[in-house]
């Protein structure tokens, strides 16, 4: 038996961004028996899914799901929409910012990165990794590529490495200010089903989201919604594509199906997590991301309390899903994170790329509610006194209070 099944009692913590809590209802499903992916059975719930995952992206336009992580719907997004040699622009917001550009660096594409140049003074970190996408220099880039050479914009909706929640819909007008043709491709693996996000509304191509965040599902599937735009980009781009080629599977999701075997138990907890999210009876996706806007400000309040800075500088793009905390100079954030793990039995997010052990992330995603995050922030308050962080007040306090004095805008019981 490994380690995990020995807890004598209670639940481990899983706050970090991702992959989130999975609810019980969701494991459940995903334990029915495996049945035959050809067969009729299949096919409603093929047609379900399909349709369901659109009413999430906010889209009525196809949505492709692979049996990959979020990284192979990078590589799908890119390859079926793009051609060795093209120029693709985008925006460093953090690290899986950088790790979508390294892809495309190996696909053959020529990624050029923008980003908010300088320091930030308060905490020595890169400035452009606390403030949102600035969908300005997207535009000045855009009007200063007469000859149109670039072929997709690509930023990160939700940048899971900060907690900062971008702004697509300016970065669409960014583009259609500067009259330039480049296909819009959004990142929101782990923006999707917690923060507002709409492929249709802000005229997204193609939308890259995966199982592991807010669809509170195991990781192991991944998802491309795909505009009219980027389905005719597809019929002449020449990357290499094949397993990740919409053409096919589009053809066969019109009958429930797949070409190649789908992930069966993950579709069952994806059909369980669309029912959860959908509900009518709880609110539908409006409740979801009031859910999450509250559990984030609830966290902040904390944060703010601690006398800590939160990583987002820009209160307009504080995500709902996470909150970056970044540890004084000197204070090594994993040592922190190691002592938490080993006393209380919570992970948190570590730092990532250049925020590498001055940061760690709290997730506010998946399974959880006021009382679990309650907990968890107790555990980060225990961990950073005894890892010897000076505090400037009780981020517990503050926390409820925070929560205690804003109801849920969905009641969690009916009135008896
Ligand atoms: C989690 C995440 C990824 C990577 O997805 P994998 O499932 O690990 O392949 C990419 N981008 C963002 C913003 C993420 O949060």
């Amino acid at each position: 038996m490994i380690a995990l099944d020995l807890h004598p009692s209670g639940r481990h913590f899983l706050q970090i961004p991702g992959p989130s809590p999975v609810p019980d209802r969701i494991l459940r499903a995903m334990s029915l028996p495996t049945i035959d992916h050809r067969g009729p059975e299949f096919a409603q719930l093929g047609l379900k899914v399909l349709a369901g995952i659109r009413e999430i992206f906010q889209t009525r336009q196809p949505v492709a799901i692979y049996p990959a992580s979020g990284t192979g719907a990078w590589e799908a997004a890119l390859a079926n929409t793009l051609s060795p040699g093209d120029t693709v622009l985008m925006y460093e917001g953090g690290q899986f910012a950088s790790l979508w550009k390294k892809l495309a660096e190996r696909l053959g594409l020529k990624p050029e990165f923008i980003a908010l140049p300088g320091i930030d003074a308060e905490t020595g970190l890169p400035a452009s990794w606390r403030r949102g996408v600035q969908a300005d220099l997207i535009e000045q880039r855009l009007r200063a590529d007469a000859g149109h050479g670039i072929r997709a914009v690509c930023v990160v909706h939700n940048e899971t490495s900060t907690g900062i929640t971008s702004d697509i819909a300016a970065v669409r007008r960014a583009i259609d200010a500067a009259r330039h043709p480049a296909l819009l491709l959004v990142d929101t693996i782990s923006g999707l089903a917690s923060a507002d996000y709409r492929h249709d509304e802000w005229g997204v191509d193609v939308s890259i989201s995966g199982s592991q965040k807010g669809l509170m599902l195991p990781p192991g599937i991944s998802f491309n919604a795909v505009s009219k735009k980027a389905l005719e980009a597809s019929k002449t781009a020449t990357l290499p594509k094949a397993f990740w080629a919409w053409d096919e599977i589009f053809e066969m999701n019109a009958g429930g199906y797949w070409p190649t075997t789908p992930n069966t138990n993950l579709l069952y907890g994806l059909n369980e997590a669309l029912d959860m999210l959908l509900d009518p009876l709880h609110g539908g996706l409006p409740a979801v991301f009031a859910r999450h806007r509250r559990w984030g400000e609830g966290v902040r309040a904390a944060v703010r309390a601690w006398g800590l800075p939160i990583q987002c500088a820009d209160a307009a793009v504080h995500s709902p899903v996470l909150t970056g905390v970044v540890t004084p100079q000197g204070v090594d954030a994993d040592a922190l994170r190691k002592l938490i793990h080993q006393r209380f039995d919570l992970s948190l997010g570590t730092g990532l790329g250049k925020l590498k052990g001055r940061m760690f992330r709290i997730g506010h995603l998946g399974d959880c509610n006021d009382l679990t995050l309650m907990a968890a922030l107790a555990g980060c308050e225990m961990g950073l006194k005894l890892g010897g962080v000076a505090l400037a007040g009780s981020g517990v306090q503050a926390a409820m209070e925070y929560f205690a004095s804003h109801p849920q805008q969905q009641p969690l019981k009916a009135a008896a």
